[in-house]
């Protein structure tokens, strides 16, 4: 029987290998909190959530307040039942990462129980997925050095951030796609620009002929008819981030045509809302990619599975288990460079 008998929530903190920085914001540790599941016959499932304030508006300290709460609505139901348990999590409106990650733990449980992992348990649509890697904001010299390592390892698409002074974020762009010639660019401003420096950085980038496949957030999280605007004025392909967190911002942006593409994070959505948003975007012809927060192997594990068994995504932006220091490896897959293989 895959029943719900206790559910323990844990704390841990990981270091940032050096302070990740984006448009008007710099991370040095990411507080996540992992969720273990225990079924009656022992079985246990691990999920974890990776929160974000300035994106879901989320504070660690509340979660641990939210464990009896759930474990009453979901003792005693069974994992194989998941659809049931991922219904009653979809309430909790006001931490999506610890939805994600007991939604999670509901699957990694039944992966186990059947004998099957959980991209398989998905579809298992492919076996490995391949991730870009990021370089934060940084000067110039900083930001062509990274990437250049980068490129060198093997890293064939690189995410770099940008949103804080247009003409800067140019120069930036073309010296690093003069260090990498050869790599594809995924560009995130991360709310930074303004519409008219969204369409300028995009006609930049396109006139000079450098690679950009997306680009990610321009505009404030509520601006959509901004994004619409830029959308329709950019040759680069516009992804929604921070504008869609959940299945219902997602509706609202393919309705409004606002978007080429969406990038799912788990932690934003959970795993309930990312496959609608899957089944949506599809559906819709919107591009998609999957990206992260400051999940550890563990909460990058949930991504690789998700993404390895739907099959759905063109860019796949999880590189934060890479960027912080952990004492061990804990996810169920393994890495050959950019390739990340679940097992
Ligand atoms: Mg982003």
């Amino acid at each position: 029987m895959g029943k719900i008998v206790d559910m323990l929530f844990e704390l841990k903190e990981y270091r940032y290998v050096k302070p990740f920085r984006i448009a008007h914001n710099v991370a040095d540790s990411s507080t996540n909190l992992e969720v273990t599941l225990i079924l009656e016959n022992g079985v246990e499932g691990k999920g974890e959530a990776a929160p974000s304030y300035r994106v879901n508006g989320e504070r660690i300290e509340t979660f641990m307040s939210l464990r009896d709460f759930i474990l009453g609505e979901i003792k005693g139901l069974d994992v194989r039942n998941y659809r049931v348990i991922f219904k009653i999590m979809d309430g909790l409106r006001c931490a999506p990462s610890v939805k994600a990650a007991v939604q999670y733990a509901v699957l990694d449980a039944l992966s186990v129980e059947c004998g099957v992992p959980v991209y398989q348990l998905l579809g298992g649509a492919r076996d490995h997925v391949e991730t870009d890697k990021t370089v934060g904001i940084g000067t110039l010299e900083e930001m062509v050095e990274e990437a250049r390592k980068l490129w060198r390892e093997g890293f064939t698409l690189i995410k770099v951030k940008v949103g804080e002074d247009l003409r800067e974020d140019i120069r930036k762009l073309e010296a690093i796609s003069d260090a990498t010639k050869g790599a594809k660019y995924i560009v995130d401003a991360n709310t930074g620009y303004t519409v008219k420096e969204a369409i300028t950085f995009a006609r930049e980038m396109h006139a000079r002929g450098i690679d950009v496949v997306v680009f990610e957030q321009p505009l404030p999280a509520e601006d959509i008819d901004g994004l619409k605007i830029v959308r329709f004025n950019s040759p680069l392909p516009v992804a929604a981030d921070e504008s869609a967190r959940t299945r219902y911002d997602v509706l609202r942006l393919i309705k409004e045509e606002a978007v080429d593409f969406v990038n799912i994070k788990l932690m934003k959505s959970g795993i309930s809302d990312a496959l609608a948003i899957v089944e949506m975007a599809t559906t819709a012809n919107i591009g998609l990619m999957i990206g992260c927060m400051g999940e550890s192997s563990l909460g990058i594990s949930q991504s690789v599975h998700f993404a390895s068994g739907t099959g759905v995504f063109m860019y796949c932006d999880l590189d934060s288990f890479l960027m912080l220091e952990e004492k061990e490896f804990r996810g169920k897959f393994r890495r050959d460079v950019n390739k990340l293989i679940p097992t």
